[in-house]
């Protein structure tokens, strides 16, 4: 390895770079990290998942939403909500990962590079430096492709970042609309417009499939749908779009979204939310011997080892399932593999949150997959409404649902849409990872009062059931 300036040069400083990078460091190997912006973390911590999820609680904040089921429809904490209100506190947050990120990478010696790599051949690359201070070209025994995805735009539609405009660009928006229409209903589609409706932004959600969200346990989804619904939404499902344009409205810019139905959505503003492509454009993948999909994305081994053994690739570019927590996880084991270290992991049973308001988080299977499996299980229900955190909270909506095997009575999965449920998954998470059962939940005492108790209370539901 002595021949290379570096044992591993990671590209891209998100979640699977950083910890990629931290790894190699933190096994003794010279480590260094290339970000083609001025910043680093990604589009987690600058464009993604930090601001969403900040963004989100400022809005339940500010709106008051969280406690309108006790003080009323009316209640809230401010009465214009500006874009400068939510941009404080995301700034704010997004400020402070960046500063907690750079100072692991300086504590841990890993030398951060600000450019854009480009491979020259598989063991080196050209990094044009961003301070347009000109280039530097390194060698690297190991390289780690961790360069994310960038929101998937059409060329015949017209963005302007501001009325028509994709996640990445959301911290841009200068005014909040009156009206706004997303197009696209994944995940990314489903949060951000449950945000704005929480703001009282009139939105309209169109998605070509039939439902919200298809890999979601379908009575989870029903109780979304509903609050969308509650929550002024209108839904548009089985609906493709034919095309988009900018129109003057008196002074005012409108969107106009035609459907292929022949429906017309007139909106303020429009985000397009169809989904990511790998970032893999501009990395000359042909002189590192790599190909990409027609996505960007690369496909990898268990091991997270490309086509070219020395090369691996982690995180989003590598596909599903595209989540700040499990890029993270691959990041590690990548580098782990490079240097020959063992690793143990478990990233097949990871949890799945959805920030949609209300929040849903669920691991393990669903019903319908069980199903379709012939696999026999119950199921055991609470809702938050029956612990008293739930009512001290004011969320009269929340529902946890456990899913167990008939004969063994082992935890296969565990649905939660609520407060919290990103939080409460990880209770069922730890009990499915040791192979445990639904007695757990009744033998264990939990704190009171908690809305953990809800585990108890379905498991106490799941057993009725099986006595009819
Ligand atoms: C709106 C939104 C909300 C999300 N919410 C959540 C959530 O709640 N929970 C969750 O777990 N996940 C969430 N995600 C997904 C999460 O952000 C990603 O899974 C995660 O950021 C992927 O990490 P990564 O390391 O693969 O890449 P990224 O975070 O995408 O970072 C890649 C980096 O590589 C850099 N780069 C690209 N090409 C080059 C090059 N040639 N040279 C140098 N640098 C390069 C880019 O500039 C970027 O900084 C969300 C994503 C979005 C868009």
């Amino acid at each position: 390895m002595a021949d290379y300036d570096f044992d591993m040069l990671v590209i891209g400083s998100g979640p699977a770079g950083q910890r990629g990078a931290i790894q190699s460091a933190k096994l003794g190997k010279r480590t260094a990290l290339v970000e083609r912006k001025a910043v680093i973390g990604g589009v987690c911590i600058n464009s993604g998942t930090i601001p969403s999820k900040t963004l989100r609680e400022a809005v339940l904040y500010l709106s008051g939403y969280r406690l309108r089921s006790i003080y009323g429809e009316s209640y809230t904490v401010k009465q214009h909500i500006t874009i400068e209100d939510l941009l404080i506190r995301t700034e704010y947050v997004i400020r402070h990962e960046i500063d907690v990120t750079r100072h692991q990478l300086q504590r841990n010696g890993v030398e951060v590079i600000n450019g854009e790599a480009v491979f020259v051949d598989p063991h080196t690359l050209r990094l044009s430096l961003v301070d347009h201070s000109g280039e530097r070209t390194v060698t690297a025994a190991n390289v780690l492709i961790a360069v994310g995805t960038e929101a998937t735009r059409d060329p015949k539609i017209p963005f302007d970042g501001q009325n028509i405009f994709v996640s990445d660009d959301i911290l841009g928006i200068q005014k909040l609309p009156r009206t706004l229409a997303v197009i696209g209903a994944g995940v990314i589609g489903c949060e951000y417009a449950s945000i704005f409706a929480t703001l009282g932004v009139r939105v309209t959600l169109v998605d070509r499939q039939r439902r919200l969200l298809p890999f979601v346990d379908a009575e989870i989804v029903e109780a979304l749908d509903y609050h969308l619904r509650q929550n002024r939404m209108t839904l548009r499902f089985g609906e493709a779009v034919s095309g988009i344009e900018l129109a003057q409205n008196g002074g005012d810019a409108r969107v106009k979204i035609r459907l292929v139905s022949g429906k017309e959505i007139v909106a303020e503003k429009a985000l397009y939310s169809i989904g990511r492509t790998g970032a893999t454009g501009r990395l000359n993948l042909a002189a590192a011997g790599l190909q990409a999909d027609e996505r960007g994305r690369l496909k990898v081994d268990e091991n997270y080892q490309t086509g070219v053994p020395h090369i691996y690739a982690a995180g989003d570019v590598i596909g599903f399932p595209s989540l700040a927590s499990t890029s993270l996880e691959q990041g590690r084991l990548a580098a782990c593999h490079a240097f020959g270290v063992p690793a143990k992991s478990t990233p097949e049973l990871f949890p799945y949150g959805i920030y949609t308001i209300p929040e849903i988080s669920y691991v393990g299977k669903n019903e319908e997959e069980l199903t379709q499996a012939n696999v026999p299980y119950e199921m055991g229900k609470a809702s938050y409404r029956e612990v008293a955190r739930g009512q001290i909270i004011g969320d009269s909506i929340g529902m946890l649902k456990l899913l167990f095997h008939l004969e063994t009575r082992e935890l296969l999965g565990v649905h939660i849409i609520g407060e919290s449920a990103s939080e409460l998954i990880h209770t069922g998470q730890a009990v499915m990872s040791l192979g445990g059962t639904l007695d757990y939940f009744i033998r264990t005492v939990f704190n009171y009062p908690t809305l953990t108790e809800c585990y108890k209370i379905a498991a106490f539901d799941g057993v009725n059931r099986l006595n009819g």
